[in-house]
């Protein structure tokens, strides 16, 4: 058959040159995509056999192998997969893999797409970010003869018959040289290598093979050293999200987390989750000692790794954390997506807003039984976090009503421990109508206001607000469990008697003339002067009658417009 030269289509076109001409800071990526098109390749042929009597698999034929050739500056990834045929090739090779092309290129219109590519791969067409001339030789499983695809990049590519004995597909890439800018000899490297296959293709469930050279003591000969070539398998193999739990330790989660530099701190608490209802997923999932620096600022960017059946794709997931968990760090791995899913169709696309939703209930029960069973740890968590809880209480309240409020805690006046609603109310006395709560700066401030004394007096539990969102938080929530939330500096405070209501009518009618004047005094600082049966020990106290509380129209007044 003759040589013949072949033009993109359109579409593959713009993609390449935009991908190739991007100053691209991720290019490493380009070796995730071709394995795991590899580690495709074999799960075909694996899943050919299960499915075939007359096939066998036999684990060990199966593996993908990186070659190095320094000085012909080639990096070779073999597998033994399915391979391809002419026409699979043609049509594979020759149009810009579906799903991603179309969506990137809709972003990009917008930014500048660097990351876009980063973060989702553009699958086989990344390889032209490092190299000049790719060639596939394939042979299909079962098929008569192997070709071969050849492409300098945006141009076109040729096709022709090769010689390939065993099925599979062999990709050379011809490394890029080095110019004033860029320089492509780390893609050469063995070490480079490893390790880019150890970040992104780790748990890649087959053998990622390569040939590392060593040097050892030359045997009979002292000080001698001589050089050898081991064939190693670089990858593990088996992603510690899809071992049993019962096998791992803490230190296995701690370590994994290190590893992964979710954090530099010890997580407070992994959740390890194996889904397998509506949405099939695993997922670990870390709840954080110490807040991140950048935590409070607009810096900081939440989300959790996502994994389509073993190879990252994305290394920070916003769609699967709601805000108010944006703490949490970890990772989740699905069969059910794309691996060349964008960030605009991930958006839209149901199995991950299932999981979204799972991943929720999930960490809210972790957060729930830790408060229940392992309370020191749920008031340090509380204490670097418990604030982002509150906003999301203000912000996204309708959604979340008791998901949110069982996990909040509050200073009370019992010994000034911590309490949530939940403890709080369960031990109210029965005559007690209301959660009452005060506000101010500190504890300290909030235990001298005149306004707690009859409160307390009556032997009520009483929440302490000390920062600026509580109240704002709390009147998003208005009751919990049916019980009111009550300022202390409210006008009717839901504990005056009959009598007391009649004998404070009394007492104004009485001292009329002094109120009077106190107002008069005081006009356009406060609305009404009148006796109350609620001061002990202080001959005065200032209240409420309106919705917002004296602390709630302080922070008000302080906020920016
Ligand atoms: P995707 O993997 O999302 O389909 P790619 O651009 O990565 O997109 O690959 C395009 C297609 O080329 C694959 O779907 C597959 O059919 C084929 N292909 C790529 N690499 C190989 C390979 N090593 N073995 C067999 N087929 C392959
Ligand atoms: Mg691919």
């Amino acid at each position: 058959m003759e040589k013949t030269k072949k033009q993109f289509q359109a579409e593959s076109k713009r993609l390449l040159d935009m991908m190739i001409n991007s100053i691209y800071t991720q290019r490493e990526i380009f070796l995730r995509e071709l394995i795991s098109n590899a580690s495709d390749a074999i799960d075909k042929l694996y899943y050919k056999a299960l499915t075939d009597d007359q096939l066998t698999f036999n684990k060990e034929d199966y593996y993908v192998k990186v070659t190095v050739d320094k000085e012909k500056r080639t990096l070779t990834i073999t597998d033994t997969g399915i391979g391809m045929t002419e026409e699979e090739m043609e049509n594979n090779l020759g149009t810009i893999a579906k799903s991603g092309s179309l969506a990137f290129k809709k972003e990009n219109e917008q930014k500048d797409g660097h990351n876009i590519i980063g973060q989702f791969g553009v699958g086989f067409y990344s390889a032209f970010m490092v190299a000049d001339v790719v060639t596939v030789t394939s042979k299909a499983f079962g098929a008569g003869g192997a070709f071969k695809w050849e492409s300098e990049g945006a141009d076109g590519y040729t096709l022709e018959p090769a010689d390939k004995a065993a099925p599979g597909t062999e990709i050379v890439l011809r490394i890029k040289d080095n110019t004033e800018e860029d320089n492509y000899d780390e893609f050469l490297e063995e070490y480079r290598l490893k390790s880019i296959i150890k970040k992104y293709s780790d748990f890649i469930r087959y053998p990622i093979k390569m040939d590392v050279k060593g040097s050892r003591p030359k045997e009979g000969a002292e000080n001698e050293f001589e050089e050898y070539v081991e064939e190693q398998t670089v990858n593990s193999m088996v992603p510690i999200w899809r071992k049993n739990k019962s096998d791992l330790k803490p230190e296995d989660y701690e370590n994994f987390y290190q590893e992964k530099r979710y954090g530099f701190d010890k997580p407070l608490k992994h959740i390890h989750v194996s889904a397998d209802g509506a949405v099939v997923y695993q997922a670990i999932l870390f709840i954080p000692e110490s807040t991140p620096f950048d935590y409070y600022t607009k810096e900081y960017e939440k989300g959790l790794e996502l994994y389509s059946n073993g190879v990252l794709i994305m290394s920070k997931c916003a769609d699967l954390l709601p805000d108010y968990f944006s703490f949490v760090k970890g990772m989740v791995d699905s069969e059910d997506l794309s691996l060349n899913i964008s960030r605009e169709m991930l958006q839209h696309d149901r199995q991950l807003s299932l999981i979204a939703k799972n991943i929720k209930s999930k960490i809210k029960s972790g957060l729930a039984s830790m408060m229940k069973d392992e309370r020191e740890k749920y008031e340090t968590f509380f204490k670097s976090f418990g604030r982002q809880l509150k906003f999301g209480v203000y912000n996204d309240y309708g959604m979340n009503k008791d998901l949110l409020a069982d996990l909040l805690l509050f200073t009370s006046s019992n010994e000034r421990k911590l309490v949530s609603l939940d403890e709080y109310v369960s031990r109210m006395p029965e005559d007690q109508k209301f959660i009452y709560y005060a506000s101010g700066e500190s504890v300290d401030r909030i235990e001298k206001l005149p306004q707690i004394e009859a409160v307390s007096e009556k032997g009520y539990e009483i929440l302490y607000f000390t920062d600026d969102i509580d109240e704002f938080a709390i009147k998003m929530i208005q009751s919990y469990k049916e019980k009111e939330f009550k300022s202390v500096s409210s006008g009717d405070l839901g504990i005056d008697s009959e009598n007391d209501q009649a004998s404070s009518e009394e007492d104004e009618a009485a001292n009329k003339e002094l109120f009077d004047a106190m107002q008069e005094l005081l006009s356009g600082k406060v609305t009404k002067v009148k006796a109350s049966k609620r001061l002990k020990t202080y001959p005065v106290c200032l209240s409420t009658e309106g919705e917002l509380s004296i602390e709630m129209e302080k922070v008000l007044r302080a906020m920016p417009n």
